[in-house]
């Protein structure tokens, strides 16, 4: 599986990098890195508007790519998936048109977990000062899980949105969303569930899911940075205000007056990332190839292994332990180690890992800890990896102690 990554063909003279970050962006396949040089050798041309044949090819790849992406989150409809940036930029479309549409109010609750990444968090910040409304964070429970009975006591008439991850990113923990989303919908709040770090791990289908909204980041699923998207239910998108205003997103312009275009085009102003979008498509079929299942299992062993590997090691506290609940990444805390230290010196080691509060600064605070060291793996990952960055750990300590 290696060899299809060209970032790991090895250098004369340098020895591999363990390459344990990939809840931070993954490395990507050759053939993405192909289909980005076929796109701009190709078929380079904007779409939508153009009476030439390149445009027309340019236009039908784009287009095929959301079909690839609302098949891979099994969308209802195409007409449901806009291409975006990434989780953070879809976060923040859904977040500002529900204060445009003024269905979040003074006085109502958006609700949001303790383990978010700030970019599940900000955005709802920003629209609760806005319009005075409240944000309402559940707890977790004493072994790092969602704590549901807080969460249920928490939902009343006053909620409008629920927006959760599927996956944290700094404990690696997998949220019990189809029953958040279940709850939400019984008294009437919107959901938005961030899929940043379970798409590359694990089979998902937004309709068992129960969303309104779902947002993922191409990069961390093999596809290009700047890529994603963000799926909204057909009806709601129907129902909410346009975002930014510009090319494509039009009907008619007029001085007096606009009209907006149909979905998905009333929210994809001006030129979209045409070979991002149909990159990320090629990234989304390397993964239908691999097989969710079994990179999913290829993952779980990986994972088992590093858990047990490292919480042999003196002083290590493995956050969320053996939980059942553990995707595809572990975190760790080391009393009077900094987690910077150890990074370092796994660095010098040739292991990639990565150190910090993750973008969880409140999960940090309510853990009365700065930062933890990241371990996360990938389709790609080996024995081997894990194997190389527990020896690299014990040693790393040794010499911290
Ligand atoms: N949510 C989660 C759970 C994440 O892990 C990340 C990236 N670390 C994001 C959102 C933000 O993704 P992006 O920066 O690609 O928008």
């Amino acid at each position: 599986m290696k060899t299809d990554f060209p970032f790991f063909d090895p250098l004369p003279g340098e020895s591999e990098v363990v390459y344990l970050d990939n809840a931070a962006t993954t490395q990507k396949p050759r053939c993405v890195l192909e289909a980005l040089q076929n796109y701009y050798c190709r078929i380079n041309a904007n779409v939508h508007r153009g009476a030439h044949r390149t445009s027309r090819l340019a236009t039908e790849a784009h287009e095929a790519a959301r079909r690839c992406v609302s098949q891979f989150l099994h969308a209802a409809s195409e007409r449901e998936i806009l291409f975006t940036s990434g989780c953070t930029e879809g976060i923040n479309l859904v977040a500002q048109v529900l204060a445009l549409s003024g269905r979040v109010r003074e006085g109502d609750e958006i609700v949001v977990s303790t383990d978010a990444h700030h970019s599940n968090i900000v955005p709802w910040q920003m629209l609760c000062e806005r319009v005075g409304a409240k944000l309402r964070v559940v707890p977790l429970t004493p072994d790092l899980s969602f704590d549901m009975t807080a969460y249920t006591d928490m939902l009343s008439s006053r909620t409008r949105v629920v927006a959760v991850p599927v996956v944290s990113n700094a404990l690696g923990l997998r949220l019990p969303v189809e029953e958040i989303t279940r709850a939400a919908k019984e008294v009437g709040a919107l959901t938005l569930i961030d899929g940043a770090q379970a798409v590359a791990h694990e089979m998902v289908d937004v309709q068992t899911l129960g969303c309104d909204f779902f947002v993922f980041s191409g990069h961390k699923v093999y596809g290009p940075t700047g890529t994603g998207a963000l799926l909204g239910k057909e009806e709601l998108l129907e129902s909410l205000p346009p975002w930014k205003g510009g090319g494509e997103m039009i009907n008619q312009v007029t001085f007096a007056r606009t009209t907006y275009n149909k979905l998905p085009f009333k929210y994809e102003a001006g030129t979209p990332n045409i070979a991002g979008n149909i990159v990320l498509a090629e990234a989304l079929r390397f993964v239908q190839r691999a097989g969710l299942p079994t990179i999913h299992e290829h993952e779980k062993k990986l994972v088992r292994q590093l858990v047990a590997g490292l919480r042999e090691l003196p002083g290590v506290h493995v956050l969320g332990g053996d939980s059942p609940q553990r995707s595809s990444l572990v975190s760790i805390h080391v009393p009077q180690v900094h987690h910077y230290d150890l990074g370092t010196l796994l660095d010098q080691m040739n292991i990639a890992v990565r150190t910090g509060h993750h973008c969880c600064q409140p999960l940090m605070q309510a853990l009365g800890i700065t930062g933890t060291t990241r371990y996360s793996v990938a389709v790609y990952n080996t024995e081997e990896d894990i194997h190389r960055a527990l020896s690299a750990t014990r040693r790393a300590l040794d010499m911290l102690r």
